[in-house]
């Protein structure tokens, strides 16, 4: 197969400027504005190279939404208020979420809505989604461009997506993994020159084995900071839903999927989602940092059933004929069991002090 056109490109910037980070690797890969991949691609749904929660089951943005509601309560109501979601994918959380938070006229009256997404595409898939439902949304290109106000911060699988660097242990030192070219001019794995000093490698991980990997977010940690620096100076709350671990640690999670299958993360650039597992416990410091409170994280399936999907399922098969039924059993089973989404994927909270959300606080 040719290359493709972001894989010439990613070749002559390594011939010119010498290897890329796995942070630069990544974000030229999903964020080219030409050929990146959620630029270009119709990457989600079952049509797409992943499936996400949302898509999965209306039942899980019904959820959110309910949690955003009573969370806007929690929060005294505010109005108005910044209803946000960063990376909406194809809308579809947000579309359940708002068809929910009907019960609510007042929740729905109060919110401004704003979508933070950088895909032309994408917008155009959400804007679809979204037509003629009870709010219009604004797009953003980045969190900073939202005017400050009290929010509610949705984020599911938008973490992961954000660029990570990694770093091998070798000769006792934390040294970065790059992506250069090999002897026959192919992207390959190397090591490069940066290394990771001493304050920035976490205390616990001194004593790893030679070739363990470390991976760092920091793009990550610097939004989630910025984020809750804003909730705690006016107010709010945010959701982020990701498939991650509770407490960093050591271990490769970079990781490439085409048409739902696993491929190589160097094999054509811009036609495979690249992703990292999140580390809940470096986003939980960032928030801490700005002073907001963190709950959790706790697994999706605990989440969802604490939310009450299982009487959410059960009210929606009410109406259905027996293969209706079966099908709502297989998405709970899907969003829950620990076999697919249930434990992966933990979800966390960050808000101002005092308050605490649903279902951390009764
Ligand atoms: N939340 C959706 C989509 C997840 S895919 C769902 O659950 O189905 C990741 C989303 O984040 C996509 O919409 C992608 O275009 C967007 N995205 C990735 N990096 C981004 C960035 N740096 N800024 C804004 N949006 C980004």
């Amino acid at each position: 197969m040719s290359p493709t056109p972001l894989e010439h490109r990613i070749k002559a910037m390594i011939r010119l400027g010498g290897p890329l980070s796995i942070a630069d690797y990544m974000a030229e890969a999903l964020g080219d504005p030409e050929h990146g991949y959620y630029m270009a691609r119709e990457a989600i749904g079952a049509a797409g190279d992943f499936v996400t929660a949302p898509e999965v089951s209306q039942m899980f943005g019904e959820l959110i939404g309910l949690w955003a509601v009573d969370t806007w309560m929690r929060l005294g109501r505010p109005d108005p208020f910044r209803l946000v979601e960063l990376g909406p994918g194809r809308g579809t959380l947000m579309a359940d979420a708002l068809r929910a938070a009907r019960i609510r006229p007042d929740f729905l009256g109060a919110a401004r809505l704003h979508l933070v997404e950088t895909s032309p595409k994408l917008r155009a898939r959400q804007r679809q989604a979204l037509a003629g439902g009870p709010l219009s949304p604004q797009w953003h290109d980045r969190v900073e461009e939202i005017a400050e106000g009290p929010a509610v911060v949705l984020a599911n699988e938008f973490f992961d997506a954000l660029p990570i660097r990694q770093w091998q242990r070798v000769g006792g030192l934390w040294r970065e993994r790059v992506v250069g070219l090999d002897a026959d001019g192919e992207l390959a794995f190397g090591l490069g020159a940066g290394v990771l000093t001493a304050s920035e490698v976490p205390g616990r991980l001194a004593g790893v084995p030679e070739g363990a990997i470390l991976e760092t977010g920091a793009v990550a940690a610097a939004m989630m900071e910025h984020l809750a620096e804003r909730i705690v100076r006016s107010g709010g709350a945010l959701l982020a839903i990701d498939y991650g671990t509770a407490q960093s640690g050591i271990g490769d999670s970079f990781q490439a999927v085409r048409a739902h299958q696993p491929v190589d993360p160097l094999d054509r650039p811009g036609e495979a989602d690249l992703t990292a597992h999140v580390d809940f416990q470096a986003l939980a410091t960032a928030a801490r940092r700005a002073r907001a409170a963190v709950h959790g994280p706790m697994e999706q399936g605990d989440f969802l059933l604490a939310l009450g999907l299982a009487e959410r399922a059960g009210r929606l098969g009410a109406d259905q004929d027996e293969a209706g039924r079966a099908r709502i059993t297989g998405e709970v089973a899907r969003l829950v069991s620990a076999e697919e989404m249930g434990t992966l994927f933990k979800v966390m909270a960050v808000t101002r002090p005092g308050l605490v959300p649903a279902p951390w606080g009764a």
